[in-house]
């Protein structure tokens, strides 16, 4: 079982390990000198490493759910289309959140370890950054193809993509980076138990259908197995 302080870190409940980068965006204190390392090689390439989001706390996740589980904030199918939630049951709901948005609690962006980024020396000024597969093979593909590179030949200073494949649980996240050292030991600890004690916190929106179905949802969505959590 996971000690207090590692189940407050793992579950986005505390802000004790954390430290800004160049952006302010918070990250881990121990993930800092690799981003650098990784944000001055991505220059010396010709590109701007810009980070669109990195550490998440809980609150925010739980926000990001309550509008989804509310209608307040758009659904997708899996092809990307916007679906009306007043068109789908409540079971129905839960499933298109769980593929796009991690549950409160089990984020890999609480870790302080993972981040989404971006090429901001590609970026037009006036241009709403879309964070989509299609961005990544479009205006960012020579970025994404040089980041393939360094992972590939093991040249990206410990991060690696943990969403790069569609698993058959959290859709793909090619612009997803992951600092292995610590994430890998993180994903770990993040076991069935720690799972539960965030389901005993209540706050869950569609709980009363999660309760069910923890064993399956935690094995497809959460587990490291399925390289899942975002
Ligand atoms: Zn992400």
């Amino acid at each position: 079982m996971a000690s207090q302080d590692l189940f407050e870190l793992l579950t986005g409940q505390t802000e004790r390990h954390l430290v800004p980068c160049w952006s302010g965006h918070l990250v881990h204190a121990q993930v800092l000198p690799a981003l650098e390392e990784l944000r001055q090689a991505a220059m010396q390439a010709g590109f701007e490493l810009a980070i669109a989001s990195s550490y998440r706390s809980y609150q925010r996740q739980l926000s990001i759910w309550k509008a989804k589980a509310a209608g307040q904030r758009p659904l997708f199918a899996d092809n990307g289309t916007a679906l009306d939630s007043a068109d789908l049951s409540e079971e129905q709901i839960l499933e298109r959140i769980l593929r796009w948005s991690a549950l409160p609690g089990t984020s890999r962006h609480h870790w302080g370890t993972d981040l989404d980024v971006y090429d901001a020396a590609a970026m037009p000024a006036d241009y709403q950054l879309q964070l989509t597969p299609e961005e990544c093979e479009g205006l960012f593909k020579a970025f994404h193809g040089w980041l393939d590179d360094c992972i590939n030949s093991g040249d990206s200073h410990g991060f690696f993509r943990p969403f790069d494949l569609d698993r058959g649980g959290v859709a793909p996240e090619p612009w997803h980076l992951s600092y292995r050292p610590l994430a890998d030991s993180f994903a770990r600890s993040f076991d069935f138990d720690a799972f539960q004690r965030l389901m005993a916190q209540g706050e869950w929106p569609l709980l009363e259908w999660i309760k069910p179905r923890a064993q399956e949802i935690y094995q497809r969505y959460v587990a490291p197995e399925g390289a899942t959590l975002c």
